[in-house]
């Protein structure tokens, strides 16, 4: 029999060369915003506008003139007359113009008014009447102020082509006007499942079958990938039998999957069948769970011969294919990871008793990738659409230290 280390390829290796097999999907096509998620962008998407286009509160209190409220404090706090309050929604052109000495009332996300250049937080303030307010601290100007660029600068590249739509991203295209977009056609898959004791899943199997339970697993890891599954249902081991429904399925679909029989046993017929409809790149894998998978181009499209143990085929699916699946969909992201590492550009401070979940970069410069926090308001959805991932941070913890090495999740 032959043996498998003699051919097998390391994990990594295997999956760059299969990589560097695919050929990305070029058929684009213009799909609702609200129905993109996981769909993969054909164009790259730049800013139209400044968002949120007017100067915002970032917090409830009063806007003012910083000038005014220089020397103030909780001993020495300083006056100024209320001029009634910037309503939400409010057009801030329609706002009397805020003269030195004047404060407006003004709530979280609410319309600075022309003149006003900060905000004075309302723990910071004590109104004294209908029309006084007073002031008991100091700002500077631009203090929890919304600049009208903040979230999204005109003409700013937002997603590169290739970037797979996260539910954020729905949020932030709709933001900016944005109400259908251009991304690949849905990749689809083809799945065969081979094995003469397999029966179909909602069956009762006699003794000595099985049910079929891999198609099911890869359908539903094909749709967490955004990809379309086509289910060619339980091929008997039979070598004609095989080659029939591979050839249909590389007919109907831009990429196949076969689950079982991938090993070099006499029942074993993947390597054998695929041998005979294109070129097998790769034959055993040094990884386990999945050392006896297959990697072919056939009539030019990816074919993957997925060991039958439901672990490996699981397993070599979400670490080996999904990457291979993203790529011929279009994609810059692989999947396949969750976490990432990195070393911290910053310090990130946390107070104990809080946990946090902070937006983050990474930036690959130097020898280690460097882990950058999302500055910004939680009203400005670009916090969140820029990152790539949340570092939690313990609710014991006081933060990090800027150089610590710490893992993210992927967002
Ligand atoms: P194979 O790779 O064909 O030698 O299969 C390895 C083991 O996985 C055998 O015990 C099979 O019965 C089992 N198996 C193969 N395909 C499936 C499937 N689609 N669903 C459930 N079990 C499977
Ligand atoms: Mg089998």
């Amino acid at each position: 029999m032959k043996n498998f280390f003699e051919s097998a390829k390391p994990f990594h290796a295997a999956l760059v060369l299969a990589q560097s097999k695919i050929q990305p999907i070029t058929e684009t096509q213009e799909v609702p915003t609200v129905d993109v998620l996981g769909r993969v962008l054909a164009s790259e998407i730049v800013s139209p506008k400044d968002l949120p286009g007017f100067a915002r509160s970032g917090m409830d209190g009063y806007a003012v003139h910083s000038l005014d409220t220089q020397g103030a404090s909780s001993q020495r706090p300083i006056e100024l007359k209320v001029m009634g309050r910037a309503e939400m929604g409010q057009d801030p052109a329609s706002l009397p113009k805020l003269e030195n000495g004047q404060a407006m009332e003004i709530g979280t996300g609410g319309p600075l008014p022309p003149g006003a250049d900060a905000i004075v937080i309302l723990e910071e303030t004590e109104r004294i009447s209908d029309s006084r307010v007073k002031i008991f601290s100091s700002i500077s100007t631009g203090i929890h102020v919304i600049v009208p660029d903040e979230d999204f600068k005109k003409g700013e590249q937002i997603y590169m082509t290739g970037h797979r739509i996260r539910p954020v991203d729905i949020g932030a295209l709709l933001a900016l006007g944005y109400t259908r977009v251009n991304v690949f056609r849905r990749l689809k898959v083809g799945v065969i499942s081979t094995g003469d004791e397999l029966v179909p899943a909602e069956t009762q199997p006699k003794p000595g079958q099985i049910r079929e339970i891999n198609s099911h697993i890869l359908k539903a890891q094909l749709t967490e990938l955004g990809a379309q599954a086509q289910l060619f249902g339980i091929v008997r081991d039979d070598r004609s039998a095989l080659l029939k429904t591979v050839q249909r399925a590389l007919d109907e679909t831009d990429f196949v999957l076969l689950s079982g029989g991938s090993s070099v046993g006499a029942k074993d017929l993947t390597e054998q069948v695929l041998g005979e409809l294109g070129q097998i790149y790769i034959h055993g894998l040094h990884m386990k769970p999945g050392k006896p998978t297959i990697f072919a181009l056939c009539s030019n499209k990816p074919v993957v011969g997925l060991p039958g143990n439901p672990v490996s085929s699981a397993v070599v699916f979400a670490k080996f294919v999904a990457p291979l699946i993203m790529k011929s969909a279009g994609a810059l992201t692989s999947l396949a990871l969750r976490r990432e590492r990195g070393t911290l550009h910053e310090e990130i401070k946390s107070v104990r008793g809080r946990t946090d979940f902070v937006p983050v970069v990474l930036h690959f410069e130097g020898e280690s990738p460097q882990i950058e926090r999302v500055k910004g308001h939680t009203t400005n959805i670009s916090t969140l659409a820029k990152a790539e991932g949340l570092l939690y941070i313990e609710p014991d913890s006081e933060g990090f230290s800027q150089g610590d090495v710490v893992w993210f999740e992927i967002w």
